[in-house]
């Protein structure tokens, strides 16, 4: 892996850092970085790594390139090895697949290759499949799922006297969340936030 520090990951090393003789330019430390990453992976295909403002990283399989957010280039540890470990997975297949079962088991396939499944965590805030891929290769400690407090249906009432319907419901990182629709209104909220702010009511089925 690539030895990153601050120093090189200023602002102004987005453009290029050429007044530094010695210095590589940023693309190149990029491409260098999706490189080591592949081959310890596993992945085959490297397309090029180009960064870009803001956090976190993407791959667009219609131009076939994966941009990397200046701002994980500043992250502490492993967060940038992880993110561009997660776009190769995306690339190496055609089209886009986004983030279904078959792409969680190739990246922690990857990750596991490497000895670095734990990694997977830096997704478990965002993403129920990294906690489901974590468990199947056998990562401890990966948060529980909880089960659901309320069902698609239910009729909530805020403090305010609004009737919410539950329309739907998911997890993030195993914790239940909700859409709710009131008459011209849609909320994603968190379970612990209804226990907190609505008096919860049945509905009479
Ligand atoms: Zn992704």
């Amino acid at each position: 892996m690539l030895a990153l520090t601050s120093k090189n990951m200023s602002r102004s090393a987005l453009k290029s850092s050429e007044t530094d003789g010695a210095a590589v330019s940023l693309n190149e430390k990029l491409a260098e970085l999706a490189s080591d990453v592949a081959s310890a992976c596993g992945f085959d295909y490297v397309p090029a790594v180009l960064p870009r403002r803001g956090r976190g990283g993407d791959w667009s399989p219609e131009q076939r390139v994966i941009r990397v957010g200046i701002r994980d280039w500043t992250a502490a540890g492993d967060r940038l090895w992880y993110v561009v470990a997660h776009e190769l997975a995306h690339a190496q297949v055609d089209g886009r697949e986004g983030h279904s079962r078959a792409f969680w088991r190739r990246l922690s396939d990857g990750l596991c290759r490497t000895g670095r499944l734990e990694l997977i965590r830096h997704d478990f805030g965002y993403r129920e499949g990294a906690l489901r891929a974590a468990r199947e290769g056998g990562l401890v400690d990966v948060p529980g799922q909880r089960e659901f407090a309320f069902e698609i249906g239910d009729n909530l009432v805020d403090r305010d006297g609004t009737r919410w319907v539950i329309n739907r419901r998911f997890r993030r990182a195993g914790r239940p969340q909700y859409s709710l629709e009131a008459p011209g209104w849609t909320w994603r909220v968190q379970e612990e936030e209804i226990l907190r702010q609505f008096k919860p009511r049945r509905k009479s089925r």
